[in-house]
């Protein structure tokens, strides 16, 4: 490919296997004029793998303000210019916000080179409803806004995900399980990575495995979470039948989809009740 000049490249790169990185990012890292990385040491190990040298630049939280005018600059005078994180896709609990919303407002292009992030892996393979999902990131480090934002989240329908690190993931379960309850798990530790683990159950079932194991509180970790259930006393006996009655001829959405226009429940809650009811 020939990268497009005057363009702000947003390129994704593995999460741990160097196999994962996709043909374009491969050719973007060896045609780029100007790459900005979160952390040039790393990205650099990523080039020599690849067998290239391009030019780098940092670009992290504590310079990426400082950065716009320049990158803006380069885009304006033709340069094809890219961003790298050190992991993953750039602006998904990475750096780079800033920068894309000034191309944006500059009206100058921007362009992803996407590829593998961990919080698509970690849903491709947690076995929990994925039509609908609240993406957090990290929670707080300070035990008292951790729970507070548990706490906000507690009636949230749609499956949550969190980013952890081996440092809070203990704790942040065990806070997990005293304001959500014991809901459903998945826990996806050092994907793509030779430990890779994916645990699932419930949080009382998986706490344990972890809390047992020294070696599983190891790495990075992605947490999914069950969004909180809809009470069944809040679906009446009369949507329960007729959902039941049109999921015999419909398929679950559009049951729930049809049966949500009468009952005014949320048609996710009416879809996931008969997905239990069909489990
Ligand atoms: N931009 C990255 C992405 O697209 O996934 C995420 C960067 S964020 C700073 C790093 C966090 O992502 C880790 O602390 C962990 O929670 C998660 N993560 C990254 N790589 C992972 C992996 N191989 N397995 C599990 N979680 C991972």
């Amino acid at each position: 490919m020939s990268l497009r000049k005057g363009v702000f490249h947003v390129i994704a790169t593995p999460i741990g296997n160097l196999s994962d990185i996709t043909q374009r990012a491969k050719e973007a890292f060896a045609e780029v004029d100007l790459l900005y990385a979160e952390d040039t040491r790393h990205t650099a190990r990523l080039c020599s793998h690849l067998g290239v040298k391009p030019k780098l630049r940092s670009l992290h939280d504590h310079n990426e303000e400082g950065r716009i005018t320049e990158v803006t600059d380069n885009l304006r005078a033709g340069l094809s210019v890219g961003l790298v994180s050190d992991a993953g896709t750039p602006l998904i609990s990475d750096p780079g916000y800033r920068i894309v919303a000034a191309c944006h407002a500059a009206g100058l292009p921007v362009s992803p080179v996407p590829g593998v992030s961990a919080l698509t892996a970690a849903l491709s393979v947690c076995g929990l409803p994925t039509d609908s999902f609240l993406f957090e990131g990290f929670l707080a480090s300070r035990v008292g806004a951790r729970q507070k934002a548990l706490t906000e989240l507690k009636f949230v329908s749609a499956t949550l995900v969190f980013y952890e690190s081996k440092h809070r993931i203990v704790e942040s379960l065990a806070d997990m399980q005293a304001i959500f309850g014991d809901r459903k798990i998945c826990v996806a530790r050092e994907l793509t990575k030779t430990f890779e683990t994916i645990l699932h159950g419930t949080l009382s079932e998986v706490r344990l495995q972890i809390e047992q194991n020294p070696d599983a509180q190891k790495g990075e970790f992605v947490v999914v979470v069950t969004g909180a259930q809809v009470s069944v006393s809040e679906i009446t006996a009369e949507a329960q039948s007729l959902l039941l009655e049109l999921a015999a001829d419909l398929p679950p959405r559009r049951a729930a989809q049809v049966v949500a226009r009468h009952c005014g429940v949320p048609k996710k809650d009416l879809y996931n009740w008969l997905l239990e009811q069909k489990s």
